[in-house]
């Protein structure tokens, strides 16, 4: 029998498994999920124990082939000194106001790794390792330079400085992406057997001539420089440059559902694996089982190599809806429809 971590990691590879892999490289966490485990928001994003417990019961209760502690948008963000108003079991945590303006020097602080929301991660992924790691994958977690941009400038500063002053942009995404690098390479160490990399250019913020000029080759180098398989996450509509991503070597990618899975897979290719595109508020929150498993069979018939949750679950989604998804995937035979891709 193969392990669910093997297939998940197969299916990233995009290698025959002998049935879909299910997962996601996003917060699977919801408030129904919280009280079933006995942890909760905020606790959850600043103790390692807490954290491994809650990212664990994406395994023991709803099924994925893999675990993903990092729930919120703000650990590297707070760890860079940026205040974070952690939220409640119902509120995300966001970033409370920039650290930065566009023309100061961003310095990483020496002990980067070590500040508590990156410690804290790192704690959890070595739990999970610990106590899933033979069965499951463990995935962590690093934001890309664009979406760490937002966290350090303001969104409207940075976007507004993509055209006003183009090439501090630049300076900043370059410092940046060091941050996705080192802590990138400390979760590895810490026992994540892959990563998301989550940058959020989507069209409306990020037009595909912006992709070009300032993520592109970003993309590129940090396919090389992480050191494990990537899922690189981008939420909207990203019809316009998948054919990009898969030229970056990036060996997955997360969509959402604003692209139709048949789009999604042509413009991918055959060698970059596709994982997510399931609706959130239509399907993951909504979904009666029959829609479910209508659900399971698109994705998979259609060329999803991972099945599950577009993005991070909205808190007030019931967590058994996911379970339904990922057990009507998995009773889904692989090789066949696979021969069909
Ligand atoms: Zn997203």
């Amino acid at each position: 029998m193969m392990k669910p971590r093997e297939i998940f990691l197969r299916a990233m590879g995009r290698e025959a498994t002998p049935r879909p892999a299910t997962g996601s490289a996003t917060s699977i966490v919801t408030v129904d999920l919280m009280d079933k485990v006995g942890v909760w928001f905020p606790e959850a994003h600043l103790d390692g124990e807490k954290m491994a417990r809650l990212a664990a019961a994406g395994h023991t209760e709803i099924g994925f082939d893999n675990v993903m502690p990092l729930f919120s948008v703000c650990q590297e963000a707070a760890a860079m000194g940026v205040e974070v108003d952690w939220g409640r079991a119902e509120v995300m945590p966001t970033c409370r106001r920039p650290l930065y303006g566009i023309d100061d020097e961003i310095v990483i602080p020496e002990d980067l790794l070590e500040r508590e929301p990156c410690r804290v991660a790192l704690e959890a992924l070595g739990l999970l390792k610990q106590w899933l790691g033979e069965e499951v994958a463990v995935v962590g977690k690093v934001f890309g330079p664009w979406t760490l941009g937002y966290h350090m400038f303001g969104v409207e500063e940075f976007l507004a400085n993509t055209l006003l002053k183009p090439e501090a942009v630049k300076r900043a995404l370059a410092t940046l992406k060091e941050v996705a690098v080192r802590f990138g390479a400390a979760q590895v160490e810490a026992g994540a057997d892959a990563l998301c990399l989550a940058d959020h250019a989507t069209r409306d913020v990020c037009s595909p001539a912006a992709y070009e000029e300032f993520l592109f080759e970003i993309h590129r180098e940090l396919a090389e420089r992480l050191p494990c398989p990537v899922v690189l996450h981008i939420c909207g509509d990203t019809s316009d440059r998948i054919p990009r991503i898969r030229e970056t070597g990036l060996e997955c990618f997360h969509f959402d559902s604003k692209v139709p899975t048949a789009v999604a897979r042509g413009l991918a290719g055959e060698a970059m694996a596709l994982m997510g595109g399931t609706s959130n508020l239509e399907v993951i929150q909504k979904g009666t089982p029959e829609r479910l498993r209508r659900e399971a069979r698109e994705k998979v018939e259609g060329g999803v190599d991972i099945v599950g949750p577009e993005c991070a679950v909205p808190l007030d989604a019931p967590y058994l809806n996911m379970k339904l998804l990922a057990e009507e995937a998995k009773a889904l035979g692989g090789t066949e429809l696979r021969i069909a891709w």
